[in-house]
């Protein structure tokens, strides 16, 4: 970790939403979490707000509630090299269906699927979601973040009038948006990360239980997102570079999984150019150059 602490010095902490702002740019801290057993470094009690990585979660939910026809009829399944808050792609594709459902435009559209008869209803069945896949009852939403995110979500809020003007997005857009921002706002500690990521990579089984919290089928489809989308338009350098399913926030948060179950929760706030922790990637590079992880080693396909 001592080692690779100089990498954040290279990034920035995201200013779009002023509350991230907060955030200690020397904090970092991992978790590598399998069964029973969790290895710790560094600031591994700090909390964060998940941001980003609350797309592969609301897509777990989404597809549970809705099934894969009705999720995929609506947002695509296909890479990007665009930002992840971008327009434009919106406006070339025909119909306007979002490229993943990773970016912003895809990650709204599967918000609006989930279940609930309100707005709390819903959120409220993200956050005991939460709490099943981190056996942790005490996840909440940081109001603060949410509160900061709520003023500047313009770029979000136009993002859901486009999609709503093409019909691809159905309902109010402001109760999706709302729901959204307290998905990207709930705070969570590494150990938290590390824990849904080992229930991903162990299709989908609580490691210590085995007891099933996701289908197998839907802890795939995710894996396969986090290869092909997970780390923004940086995700072919980082497959390459790591070979670790993975999926990062604008807050500096990284939660990777491995096919044998194990998952990985890292903290760093300073993003590179690409909106990932700077951090982050270059401890997952390393660990997966020293341990040889990378699910595309011959020694690790199954
Ligand atoms: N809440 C953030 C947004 O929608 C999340 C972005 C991210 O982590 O990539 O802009």
């Amino acid at each position: 970790m001592n080692a690779i602490q100089p990498a954040s010095k290279s990034g920035t902490l995201a200013s779009y939403i002023p509350a991230l702002l907060d955030a200690d740019p020397e904090a970092f801290g991992c978790v590598i979490y399998k069964g029973e057993s969790f290895i710790e470094a560094g600031r591994t009690k700090d909390r964060f707000t998940l941001q980003s990585v609350s797309k592969i979660v609301s897509l777990a939910l989404a597809l549970m509630d809705q099934g894969e026809e009705q999720v995929f009829s609506r947002v695509g399944m296909e890479p990007t090299g665009n930002p992840f808050h971008t327009i434009q792609a919106l406006e070339k594709e025909k119909p306007s269906k979002p490229l993943n459902p990773m970016i912003n435009a895809g990650a709204l559209v599967v918000t609006s699927l989930l279940e609930g008869n309100s707005g709390e209803e819903t959120i409220g069945r993200f956050l005991a979601f939460l709490h099943e896949l981190t056996g942790n009852p005490s996840i909440h939403i940081c109001e603060k973040t949410a509160a900061s995110e709520r003023k500047h979500a313009d770029l979000n809020r136009s993002l859901c009038y486009f999609l709503k003007s093409h019909g691809v997005l159905k309902g109010d857009v402001e109760g999706t948006l709302d729901i959204y921002i307290n998905q990207c706002s709930v705070l969570m500690t590494c150990r938290d990360l590390a824990r849904i990521g080992s229930i991903i990579g162990n299709e989908g089984r609580d490691p210590e239980t085995g007891r099933g919290i996701l289908p197998p089928r839907i802890a795939k489809i995710i894996t396969t997102f986090m290869v092909t989308c997970g780390m923004y338009n940086a995700s072919g350098s980082f497959a390459i570079k790591a070979g670790i399913p993975a999926k990062s926030g604008v807050s500096g948060a990284l939660l990777g999984c491995l096919p044998d179950g194990t998952g990985i929760g890292v903290y760093s706030p300073p993003l590179d150019e690409k909106g990932n922790s700077a951090a982050g990637v270059r401890l997952l590079e390393t660990l997966s150059e020293k341990y040889d992880l990378s699910i595309f080693s011959s020694q690790n396909r199954v």
